[in-house]
């Protein structure tokens, strides 16, 4: 290898960091598909919500718990229908796009488009993206980018901050 090689490869080792940390960027964007929020937020306090959802909906909800893999009955529920927010009962997901992806969580393809946000959670190190309801800021999971095409995202749900409605059933009225 020659001196002009081996500035060369230095000068590639040098770009290499910053073009990996923009690729992680892209990945894991603050609004991975989840558009401009288009509600209202609600600022009720979340001990509020203790009254009204069961203490495992509660630990997911307001305290970012995770559910058991495998451990929501929503994971075999394939009727058309709409998932609501287990808090405040605003439409988060429609039936068209969940999908089964194998991990024991009901999954989905995207969000209504402008019912949920998105922030970085550190938690386990790696930064993942967290999502939550735009109305009242319950958690409900985190996105990932390994989801089918053409989106690519995985919309990765714990079952007790859902609601399920089916389609020939009336929207209950928003909680608040
Ligand atoms: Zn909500």
């Amino acid at each position: 290898m020659n001196r002009r090689a081996v500035l060369q490869s230095l000068a590639m080792l040098a770009v290499l960091p910053v073009i990996s940390a923009c690729s992680r960027t892209k990945a894991t964007g603050s609004q991975p598909g989840a558009g401009t929020i288009s509600v209202k937020p609600l600022n009720k306090p979340h001990e509020e919500w203790r009254e009204l959802v069961s203490p495992a909906a509660y630990r997911v909800l307001f305290e970012e718990d995770t559910e058991p893999p495998g451990s929501s009955a929503l994971n075999r529920e394939d009727r058309k229908g709409t998932y609501l927010c287990a808090a405040c009962y605003l439409p988060l997901f429609n039936s068209a796009d969940k999908y089964e992806s194998g991990t024991g969580w009901p999954s989905f393809t995207q969000p209504i488009t402008g019912h949920v946000t998105t922030k970085q959670d550190f938690r386990m190190i790696l930064p993942r993206t967290e999502y939550h309801c735009a109305r009242c800021g319950g958690h409900q999971g985190h996105v990932f980018t390994d989801g089918p095409l053409p989106r690519g995202e995985r919309w990765c749900n714990n079952g007790l901050a859902l609601r399920f409605v089916p389609k020939n059933q009336e929207l209950p009225a928003l909680r608040s």
